[in-house]
């Protein structure tokens, strides 16, 4: 199928699309519809001559801004819709083409993931609602995870709240981490093998792959779990809900607050969650700045290392998303953090792998090598459509 898919991203104010062709030479055309609902709701992105645009939404609803999406578009129509849907459960192992039912139990899934599940629901109901005609395609962050086996999936609580209740680790970023470890899988000399990958953008997260299959990741039952994030405080003592409640008297909403909105990069510097801004402060002797990128690159250490439990072989570590696609100095620590790996860092390699750039920057004598690859997770979302619909057509 060679024409294109238009791929939807659906928060709860805001909806980010790109259409991705077969023709990988043309540029994409993207944008985001945000603050909808708002007075100041806008659609900005970028045309398929690559010139940025910037309109008024004047407080669209989510169907309106699919419309004005639509209607930003040129080129060919797209022969189908994939849609990113944060939780798919236990039910679904890989994308899904979206009928009554699978709509129905996304919508019963929305228990596992009550801020985003629902969120993604609206973007599918505008999208049918304007394209009744078109193929749609759900495309799960937690199906590349479904792959992982019970000892790391299961958390060592009484098996009925898992039997019950679906309580067990599921794991997010799953197309981030299918599309760079199969792009490692092409471009290394030691295809199939044994992957540390570590995307981290704003959202954090590890993930073991072994011959292209998840076998373990560092998100659990949320995308609270794991590593230290740009808000987002990662693993705490389980312990702290309680000794907050009552120490403090907190209730569940101030702690979740705390440890989703207040805590990470941000909390532990008292300044940002952006990594540029910290690293800049840091150069200055910003205290907290210094010792958020400290506390952050030894927590992505000791995950790898951690993960790397899961792989009969380490074959080489990937570094994607905003921080590990530009942040030389972060994987610069993270690879030092790590001396027993037998690890090499390219000095010049690595300093010159940013804005975009794929390669390998480890140097001639490393043990397991060392990737960046930019991540494409509306591409990777865009090909499991395609791939849906070329294995079972309408
Ligand atoms: P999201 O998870 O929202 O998609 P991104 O993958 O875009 O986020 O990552 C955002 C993070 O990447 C921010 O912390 C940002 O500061 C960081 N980042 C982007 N460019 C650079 C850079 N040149 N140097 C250091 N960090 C960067």
């Amino acid at each position: 199928m060679r024409d294109p898919i238009l791929v939807i991203n659906c928060g709860s104010s805001s909806i980010k699309y790109a259409v991705v062709s077969d023709a990988p030479s043309q540029p994409r055309q993207s944008g985001l519809a945000e603050r909808l609902g708002g007075g100041d709701a806008r659609l900005k992105g970028m045309d398929a001559d690559g010139h940025e645009f910037s309109r008024p939404l004047h407080g669209a609803d989510h169907t309106e801004a699919m419309a004005a999406i639509l209607d930003a578009l040129s080129g060919p129509a797209p022969a189908a819709v994939g849609h990113r849907i944060v939780h798919g459960g236990e039910r679904f192992t890989a994308a899904t083409r979206i009928d009554p039912a699978v709509l129905r139990a996304i919508e019963s899934t929305g228990a596992l993931a009550p801020l985003h599940n629902p969120a993604n629901l609206v973007g599918v109901r505008a999208t049918l609602e304007l394209f009744p005609e078109l193929p749609q395609i759900a495309v799960f962050d937690t199906a590349f995870h479904q792959s992982l086996p019970p000892r790391a999936y299961r958390y060592a609580l009484p098996q009925h709240l898992y039997a019950r209740h679906g309580i067990r680790r599921y794991g997010f970023h799953g197309s981030s981490h299918a599309y760079v470890s199969e792009r490692v899988d092409h471009l290394s000399s030691r295809p199939h093998g044994g992957w540390l990958t570590a995307h981290l953008g704003n959202g954090c997260s590890t993930c073991a792959v072994w011959q292209g299959r998840s076998v373990d990741t560092s998100m659990g039952l949320t995308p609270l779990e794991g590593l230290v994030m740009g808000t987002r405080s990662g693993d705490v003592d389980p312990g702290l809900h309680a000794h907050l409640s009552r120490q403090l008297g907190w209730s569940l909403e101030r702690i979740d607050t705390l440890l989703n909105r207040e805590s990470g990069l941000l909390g532990l510097s008292g300044l940002s969650n952006d990594m540029r801004r910290l690293e800049q402060a840091a150069a200055e002797h910003h205290r907290g700045a210094e010792l958020a990128i400290e506390v952050f690159c030894y927590r992505i250490a000791k995950s790898l290392a951690a993960l790397s439990c899961a792989l009969p072989r380490l074959d080489g570590i990937v570094f994607t998303g905003g921080i590990g696609e530009n942040a030389s100095a972060v994987r610069a620590r993270v690879v030092e953090a790590l001396p027993h790996f037998g690890l090499r860092l390219s000095a010049a390699a690595n300093a010159a792998t940013v804005g975009g750039q794929e390669g390998r920057i480890d140097a001639d004598d490393s043990g397991p090598e060392l990737w960046v690859i930019p991540t494409d997770e509306e591409g990777q979302i865009a090909f499991e459509t395609r791939q849906l619909l070329s294995e079972a057509p309408a």
